[in-house]
C-alpha cells in the first residue's frame, strides 16, 4: 500500500465536540427521545409499565439503565408498522432485513431521517478516508433493501463526492468501469475487495497503475487485519472499516478515520453502552462487550436500548490523534448469533479466518463444515492454498502435507479445538459477491 490519505472532519461542531459537552448533548437527546417513544410506540408505553417507570424517571445518562432492553425479538414481532412513531404520511423509505431466522424486520425512515441523520453520517464517513468534491465513489454494496448500497449513495450526494450507483456484482464490469471511469475509492464487503483483487489479476489489470483507488471503506461482515493487509496488497489503496446495522440506521453507525486505531461511533446521533452479553451489565472501558445502541436524532422508528449482537473487543472515550473526541471501539469480532459453539468451544468464522492467514500459504477462500457423526463433533477446514504454491505443486495437493499440518497446529492454538484441515483446488471455494456464508452445519441438534 503506498498511498496515504488524510481524514478531515465533516461536522467537527459535533465529531470534537468536548466530552463534558457530548455528555449533555446526549442527555438533552435522550430525554427527548424517551419522552417520544413512550408517547407513539405501544411496545414502549408496556416496557415502561412493567418496569414501573416513567419518561421523567431518566434524568441522569444513568438512569438510562432502569429502560428495558429492546431485542430483535421485539422488532420481529412488531413486523412490519409496529415500530413506527410517525403516521404513514411522514414516512420516505422503507428497508426491511430478511432475517437469519426468516421473520423479517423493518427499517423505516422519514426524510429527516434519511437526509439529516443518515447522509450526515455518511458524508463523516466520506472525510474520514480524506474524500472531496471531485472524488468519484465505486459503490459496490447492493443497492435495494440491504442498506448497504443507499446509505454510501445518500452520504455522497451530501458531501458532493460523485457516487457511482454500480451495486454488488458483475466483476468484469466493475473493474473496466473503474479504470475508465478513474474512480477514487471503493466500497463493498471484504469478501468481495478479495475477489475483485483477484479477478483484477487474472483480467491482467494493474492495480497500482490502472486503478486510481485511494481508499476503500469495507463492512457488512467482520473482517481480520490478516484481510486488511491482503486487500490493501492486492488493490493498492488504504482499507477502513465501515460498521452499521439497518435497525439502527444501515452503514454509518461507525467508521475508522485514517489512524486506523478502532472505529468512531457517532454518539451524537446513536448513544453506544457496551455491555455484558450474559448478564446484560455495562462493562468497564476497555473491555470487551456487546454494543447497544439508543437512537438519540431517529423519526420513525426511534429504539431504546437496542441489544444488537456485535461484539467488539474494546473500546474507549480516550480522543484519537484525528481529533475525534467520539467513542472508539475495536473492530466487530462477530454477531453473537453467529457464534459457533464446537464441542463446547465458543468462537466465532473470523477466528478460524484469522488463524488461516497468519499462516503462509494459506489463502483466505475457506469453509468450515461442522457434523456430528456420533456423539462427538467433527469441524472440518476446507481451505485452498494460494494460487502460487498451487501452481509450484502442479494441483498435486499431496505435495503440501506441511501446509497441512501447519494449519492444523495454528487452527488448535488460536480457536483452541482442532479440526480435520483439508487442502481443496484453487477455485473449488464459492467466491461471495456480497457477505459471505461461510459455515454448513450439518449437526441436527445445535447446542444453544
Ligand atoms: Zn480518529
Amino acid at each position: 500500500m503506498k498511498r496515504k490519505v488524510k481524514s478531515w472532519i465533516y461536522e467537527p461542531e459535533y465529531e470534537s465536540m468536548p466530552r463534558e459537552k457530548l455528555e449533555e448533548l446526549k442527555l438533552e437527546r435522550l430525554k427527548r427521545i424517551v419522552k417520544y417513544c413512550y408517547e407513539r410506540v405501544p411496545l414502549y408505553r408496556e416496557k415502561f409499565k412493567e418496569a414501573k417507570l416513567t419518561p421523567d424517571d431518566i434524568k441522569t445518562l444513568e438512569d438510562l439503565s432502569r429502560i428495558p432492553f429492546t431485542t430483535k425479538d421485539d422488532l420481529r414481532k412488531n413486523w412490519p408498522y409496529g415500530m413506527l412513531a410517525t403516521g404513514m404520511e411522514s414516512l420516505a423509505t422503507i428497508h426491511c432485513s430478511s432475517g437469519t431466522t426468516g421473520m423479517p424486520t423493518s427499517a423505516l425512515y422519514t426524510k429527516n431521517d434519511i437526509f439529516n441523520a443518515w447522509a450526515k453520517v455518511m458524508a463523516r464517513v466520506y472525510a474520514m478516508m480524506g474524500l472531496k468534491k471531485g472524488d468519484i465513489m465505486q459503490i459496490a454494496y447492493g443497492y435495494g433493501l440491504f442498506t448497504g448500497g443507499l446509505g454510501f449513495h445518500y452520504g455522497a450526494l451530501e458531501i458532493g463526492v460523485i457516487a457511482l450507483p454500480i451495486s454488488a456484482g458483475e466483476t468484469e464490469r466493475q473493474l473496466r468501469l473503474a479504470k475508465e471511469l478513474k474512480t477514487t475509492a471503493i466500497a463493498c464487503t471484504p469478501t468481495y475487495a478479495l475477489y475483485l483483487g483477484e479477478y483484477a489479476k487474472e483480467m491482467g489489470i494493474d492495480a497500482t497503475k490502472d486503478l486510481k483507488w485511494k481508499c476503500g471503506s469495507f463492512g457488512a461482515e467482520p473482517w481480520s487485519e490478516e484481510v486488511r493487509a491482503k486487500i490493501e496488497e492486492l488493490l493498492d489503496l488504504e482499507a477502513f472499516d465501515v460498521y452499521g446495522l439497518s435497525e439502527i440506521i444501515g452503514p454509518g453507525v461507525a467508521h475508522e478515520c485514517d489512524q486506523h486505531n478502532g472505529d468512531h461511533f457517532f454518539e451524537d446521533h446513536f448513544l453506544t453502552e457496551v455491555i455484558d452479553s450474559e448478564t446484560g451489565e455495562p462493562v468497564s472501558e476497555g473491555e470487551k462487550g456487546e454494543l447497544v445502541y439508543t437512537t438519540l436524532t431517529r423519526e420513525a422508528m426511534p429504539l431504546l436500548r437496542f441489544r444488537s449482537g456485535d461484539v467488539v473487543p474494546w473500546w474507549t472515550f480516550e480522543e484519537c490523534e484525528c481529533g475525534r473526541t467520539l467513542m472508539r471501539a475495536g473492530r466487530v469480532i462477530g454477531r453473537s448469533d453467529d457464534m459457533l459453539k464446537v464441542r463446547g468451544v465458543k468462537f466465532w468464522p473470523s477466528t478460524v479466518e484469522h488463524a488461516l492467514l497468519s499462516v503462509k500459504g494459506a489463502s483466505q477462500h475457506f469453509r468450515i463444515v461442522i457434523e456430528r457423526p456420533k456423539t462427538l463433533d467433527v469441524m472440518t477446514v476446507e481451505v485452498e492454498p494460494v494460487k502460487e504454491l498451487y501452481d509450484e505443486v502442479k494441483g498435486d495437493l499431496s505435495k503440501l502435507e506441511d501446509l497441512k499440518k501447519e494449519i492444523g497446529e495454528k487452527i488448535r492454538s488460536v480457536v483452541g479445538i482442532s479440526a480435520v484441515v483439508k487442502l481443496v483446488p484453487v477455485g473449488t471455494i464459492t467466491r461471495f459477491m456480497g457477505k459471505a456464508k461461510r459455515v454448513e452445519d450439518r449437526r441436527k441438534v445445535v447446542p444453544f
